[in-house]
Formats: structure tokens, sequence, C-alpha cells
């Protein structure tokens, strides 16, 4: 999705036709046609990155609402769509880093097949989501150990990552941190990440610490279907 969003693209994405000029006759054709070319793909390229800067304004637009809204992935998607229509229904968008873009100058089709790619890319991104394993962190303390791991895309890319503490002798578990940047929030990786805790450690009895306001509702109804308190409680034996 960053690929689509944030890299160059690609003169030849998406996949077009491109007539490759044969024989003698061609290449003088190719040779005298070559300096227009260039002064017209570098006008070309310019257009492309600004229909790519206002699919990904639609794209932070959405994100900067989630604090709100918690979408999840389809319902983000459509969001996101219902914003980049209204942007490309404007006469002119301004984004960071771009002079005022003139819409009518750009090609909409792109636009639509770079967001369909990009909702595309996201959706494979949570689906083949995978949790890395847990590995030790900090120094054991006498009673308790530290372990985190990695949520990340088949890529390996990291989406999130997830802190704990446990103490077996108690046959607890405490969840330290379980954080997601913005992208990746409300696609349902925290239950994943909880379930995982849940497997690894299947004689532990697990609680969380206080963590955010918003993050209380995804506890209440994740209670619902774990075993575990997952409470607030911060000290679930004497040895934290
Ligand atoms: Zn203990």
């Amino acid at each position: 999705m960053v690929r689509i969003l944030w890299d160059p693209l690609p003169a030849t994405w998406p996949a077009e036709a491109r007539r490759r000029p044969g024989g003698l006759r061609g290449l003088i054709a190719w040779a005298q046609n070559a300096a227009a070319v260039r002064d017209d793909d570098m006008k070309r390229r310019v257009r492309r990155g600004a229909m790519q800067a206002i699919v990904r304004e639609a794209y932070q637009q959405t994100l900067a609402e989630q604090d709100s809204k918690h979408r999840g992935p389809a319902e983000f998607a459509q969001a996101w769509k219902t914003r980049l229509a209204s942007l490309l229904d404007t006469e002119t968008v301004e984004v960071s880093g771009w002079s005022e873009i003139t819409v009518a100058d750009l090609d909409t089709d792109l636009g639509w097949s770079l967001y369909a790619a990009a909702v595309n890319a996201r959706s494979e991104a949570i689906t083949h989501t995978i949790a890395r394993p847990s590995r030790p962190s900090l120094p054991p303390d006498a009673q308790t150990s530290f372990y985190e791991f990695s949520i990340v895309a088949a890529d390996e890319h990291a989406l999130g990552h997830v802190r704990y503490e446990i103490c077996e002798p108690c046959g607890v578990g405490l969840l330290l941190k379980i954080s997601f940047s913005p992208d990746w929030q409300f696609c349902g990786l925290g239950t994943l990440a909880l379930r995982q805790l849940e497997t690894r450690h299947p004689e532990l009895t697990w609680y969380t610490t206080g963590q955010y306001a918003h993050a209380k509702g995804f506890y209440q109804r994740y209670r619902q279907c774990g075993a575990s308190p997952w409470t607030e409680k911060q000290s679930p034996c004497p040895h934290f």
C-alpha cells in the first residue's frame, strides 16, 4: 500500500499497451520524437504524481477520522472512496508539497486505479498478517519474565507490536502494551494479538494495563469471547 500511495509511480502503471516502433522507419521516428517525448513524459509524470498525491490526501483525511470513527476495513475503504470522489469533484485541490492541483488536468481513471489497488493491498496485508514468535525482552525479574512480538504483513513490514509480562508461579500474564500504527487500527489485528497470547500461554490468566480510552470498548468486546478477565487490574499478582 505504501508503494502504491507514496513511491514514484512506474510509467507503465497500470499495465498499458505501449506501441513500440519497429524497423528502421520506426527508429527514425523514435529519434525525431525523442525530445518531444521527453518533455511530454515529464509533464505526464507530474500529472500522474499529482493524481497519486490526491489519492494519498484522501487516504490521510480518512485516516485522521479513525480516532472518532473507528472504521473497519470495508467501511474505511468506502469513506476513502467518498473523500476521493469529493476531491475529484472540485476544480482545484491543495495538497502539502504541491502547488495547487487543477483536477481537470488529471487522469481520474488513474486515480481510481490507484485507489482500487491500494484498497486491495490494504486488505491483502490485513488478511495475511502474521504474528512473529515471542522473544524475551528486558532481563527477567525475580519472578516475572518480559516478552514482545511483532505483528507483520506478509512482506515482514511491521504493522504493530505487543509487549507482555508473565508470572509463571501465579499463572498470570499482563499485557503491557499493544500498539498499531494508525494505518492498521480497527482491522482486527488487536484481536489477533490477544488470541496469540492465549494460544502461546494457555495456562495463564490474562490482564491488561489500562491503556487508552478507545481500547476499553475493544477489551470489553474481546472479553465476551476470551476466557481471561482482561481487566485493567494493574497487579494481577504480588510479583508484578
Ligand atoms: Zn506472581
